[in-house]
């Protein structure tokens, strides 16, 4: 038999192509080498503890944002039931702590009121962001990033295009404190502030202060589970335990796919969700490629990864002030956050991620217990590839969350972690990349990889290629890839 499509891994960018593909009547088989649809967005239990494996919050989930759209294409926007967030989270330094109001007028006027000096310039701030923000919504990527034509009309985004968000941020917010709430979630984009792009940063805090963060109701599980459940519904086929070993080529079109244990199934067209690099170097093969477009890949540099600790307590959180997303940092310099990770993950410097699922999910620990998840910026290459230091690494980190919940050390049942090389071996991401391809100015927009590849027939989906990391960014992709492969 001859698939009309194959999709190779179940992410949230696969699942979401796979899906609409079969509800549009395609004849789908999506091969996933985990049991479980997911990638990183799955959940798992310990001795009667849930865990999200690594999301902290989602957007796009309000009317209109691209998760809403495939759902409601699905007829899933029902099923999966979201919780808005808000304040979305809390950033702790030392002796002072703000809440990030899921308003954004709310969230303006308190930065306002913090330094009334930088008013003015945080009004113009916030107009810029969201006027960068509105043409990376709307328009479609290939177009704006690359037609000189639509400069006329969108000449800020043209200014920012190669910008960095520091260098925005430097024309209009001068208070540290200001400045260090803008850049409270770079780690969420991987990168510093003088390395992450203006317009991917802007849009991030945009569509977060505009249209809200969510978490699934219930647990992160449900949304890909219904995603494959989907596909079956519509005479799709999903396998799993199955790795893709190979993309046939044939006349520089690809034709099917050999799996690791050696079976071959063979389609009109293909959508790879894995690591970019492993789809071409690995699946199609150098000598498939030409040499422009190896080097285009051998030049593009993963995003960065993280250390978690997932701890089941049996404590009550009630009275320290704790939200359900906490940012931790020792200074206002978020530049210094990300220098000692590939040296001291748990230096003076380190900031850290709280996220307690239980204040947003009660049902995911027993009575009076709480799940979480501690996680700082981490190299893959951290100390000869972590050999034998997991479990200090960990001790560390819950020792510095003492800082914002005391005694936490005395109170865990469930404690488990995960590496940069834990990430890599669950999901194939290279290195452990938590969102892809970095998301510097060099790597995004045009400079991403496209949803179209060299090899005809050969489409890509997920967080190496547009418009980037996270789940609304990769089910936007799976839209995307739907589209394209059903214009033909
Ligand atoms: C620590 C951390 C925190 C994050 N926090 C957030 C957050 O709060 N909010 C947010 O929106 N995003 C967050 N992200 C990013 C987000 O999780 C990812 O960008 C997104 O889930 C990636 O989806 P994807 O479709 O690219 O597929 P992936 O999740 O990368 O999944 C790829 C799938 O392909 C499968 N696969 C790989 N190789 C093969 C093969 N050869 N054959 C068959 N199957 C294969 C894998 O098993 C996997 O299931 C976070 C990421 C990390 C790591």
């Amino acid at each position: 038999m001859i698939y009309d499509v194959i999709i190779i891994g179940a992410g949230m960018g696969g699942l979401t192509a796979g899906a609409l593909l079969a509800k549009d009547g395609l004849k789908t088989l999506v091969i996933e080498k985990h049991s479980i649809p997911g990638g990183y967005a799955t959940s798992f239990k310990r001795k009667g503890f849930w865990f999200d494996s690594v999301l902290d919050a989602i957007s796009g989930c309000n009317n209109g944002g691209w998760i809403w759209q495939a759902l409601k294409r699905l007829g899933l926007e029902k099923e999966i039931e979201f919780i808005r967030l808000d304040p979305i989270r809390t950033d702790v330094f030392p002796d002072f702590r703000f809440d990030v109001k899921a308003d954004i007028d709310l969230f303006i006027s308190d930065l306002q009121s913090l330094s009334p000096k930088d008013a003015k310039g945080i009004s113009e701030l916030f107009s810029i962001m969201k006027e960068l923000h509105h043409v990376v919504m709307t328009l479609p990527a290939d177009v704006v990033w690359r037609d000189t034509r639509i400069e006329a009309k969108y000449p800020l985004f043209h200014k920012y295009k190669n910008k960095t968000f520091k260098e925005l941020l430097d024309e209009y917010a001068q208070d540290e404190k200001v400045r260090a709430i803008l850049c409270d979630r770079c780690a969420f984009m991987g990168l510093p502030p003088s390395k992450v792009s203006a317009i991917g940063m802007s849009t991030m805090i945009i569509t977060y202060g505009m249209n809200g963060g969510y978490r699934v109701k219930g647990l992160t599980q449900k949304f890909p589970d219904a995603l494959a459940e989907s596909i079956r519904n519509n005479n799709g086929d999903i396998i799993y335990n199955t790795k893709v070993d190979k993309i046939i080529i044939e006349d520089n079109r690809a034709a099917g796919v050999v799996t690791e244990d050696g079976r071959v199934f063979r389609a009109k067209k293909i959508a790879s969700n894995i690591s970019a690099r492993k789809t071409f170097f690995d699946l199609v093969g150098k000598e498939n490629l030409k040499h422009d477009f190896i080097d285009k890949i051998e030049n593009l540099l993963p995003s960065v990864s993280f250390f978690l600790v997932y701890l089941g307590i049996d404590m009550g959180l009630k009275g320290l002030g704790l939200n359900h997303s906490i940012g931790t940092y020792p200074s206002f310099d978020i530049e210094a956050t990300f220098s000692d990770i590939n040296r001291d993950i748990c230096s003076p410097n380190a900031s850290f991620e709280t996220i307690i699922y239980t204040l947003t999910n009660p049902d995911m620990a027993p009575k009076g217990c709480h799940s979480l998840i501690l996680m700082t910026k981490a190299g893959y290459d951290y100390k000869e590839n972590w050999k034998g230091c997991k479990n200090k690494e960990a001790e560390r980190l819950i020792k510095m969350a003492e800082q914002i919940i005391p005694n936490l050390s005395n109170h865990i049942i469930v404690q488990d972690s995960a590496t940069p090389l834990t990430l890599e071996r669950y999901t194939g991401n290279d290195k452990g990349a938590a969102f892809g391809w970095a998301q510097g100015i060099d790597h995004v927009g045009a400079n991403r990889l496209q949803i179209e590849t060299p090899i005809k027939d050969l489409y890509l989906t997920g967080h190496w290629t547009i418009p980037g990391g996270g789940v609304e960014s990769v089910v936007a992709s799976g839209i995307l890839v739907e589209r394209k492969i059903i214009k033909g």
